[in-house]
């Protein structure tokens, strides 16, 4: 006889499954768009050394996780002909301000930082990716566009935010969170190297496609065939405030009323724990 628990582990893993068998096919059918060979793509790996990221008590170390999304992202854009250089190959530390001075030294380069997010609330799970400058935000879309669009996660939005990586670098840049560690079911995607390297390509093909973003109105991943929607984003430098708010009320309703599902946004202050990576 089966257990609840016993119950649940089978129900994850065949979702699991299902989830990676059909992961692999689809990449076929979209086209890469690479205009530029000569690209330089500079990828930041979040965290590093002593700085695991996370929050305290987080089993799966962040730093550990971005590392190797990074690396299998430098060798799926390698293989396209883009030339690629690393803030970090290996776990050590390097200060936010050392992975700017990296990124504008190549004046012409993309700059994309990896990293995975964590929220007290285990529930709290889904894609998000961020950028500041407008030159960024053709990048971030397509980014996004592919990487929620491929997750078993939820699309949490491209979002605008001052993140100092994204401020200071002159180049276009784009931080993805590849979604929650504190999420068990996100957590367990993480930790299978084929749910990794699906990340780096998609966010391989979000760098490829990243000229052919449009602005259609309609933002469903399969609708525009070549083109990728302009995803929508939450100016977060506007909303910050109010959804303090929202998040202290929305947490006093919860303590009364234990089984009701909590506002998106209700994470906001712990996902930002995150800050600068
Ligand atoms: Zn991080």
């Amino acid at each position: 006889m089966l257990t609840n628990s016993h119950r649940h582990h089978l129900f994850t893993a065949s979702l699991l499954m299902a989830f990676l068998g059909t992961f692999s096919t689809a990449h076929a059918k979209r086209a890469s768009q690479d205009s530029g060979s000569a690209t330089t793509v500079v990828i930041d790996a979040g965290h590093g050394g002593h700085d695991r990221g996370g929050i305290p008590g987080q089993r799966v170390a962040e730093k550990d996780m971005t590392l190797d999304v990074a690396q299998r992202l430098k060798r799926v854009l390698a293989a396209s002909g883009y030339r690629v250089v690393m803030t970090r190959d290996s776990d050590v530390f390097v200060s936010l301000g050392g992975r700017v001075a990296i990124a504008n030294s190549y004046p012409n380069a993309l700059f994309v930082c990896i990293h995975f997010n964590s929220a007290n609330r285990m529930g709290a799970g889904g894609i998000e990716t961020y950028f500041y400058s407008r030159d960024s935000l053709p990048l971030a879309s397509a980014i996004h566009y592919f990487v929620a669009g491929g997750a078993p996660s939820s699309n949490r939005g491209v979002r605008r935010r001052g993140y100092y990586v994204l401020r200071k670098t002159n180049i276009p840049a784009v931080l993805v969170e590849c979604g929650f560690l504190t999420n068990p079911t996100e957590a367990a995607y993480a930790q299978t190297t084929s749910y990794r390297q699906k990340l780096a390509e998609e966010i391989a093909a979000g760098v490829r496609g990243r000229n052919s973003v449009t602005s259609a109105l309609t933002t469903t991943r399969v609708a525009t065939g070549e083109n990728i929607p302009l995803q929508p984003y939450i100016d977060q430098t506007k909303v910050a405030k109010s959804e303090r708010h929202r998040s202290k009320r929305s947490h006093k309703k919860s303590t009364r009323k234990k089984s009701s599902s909590k506002p998106a946004g209700s994470e906001t202050k712990a996902a930002s724990k995150d800050q600068e990576g």
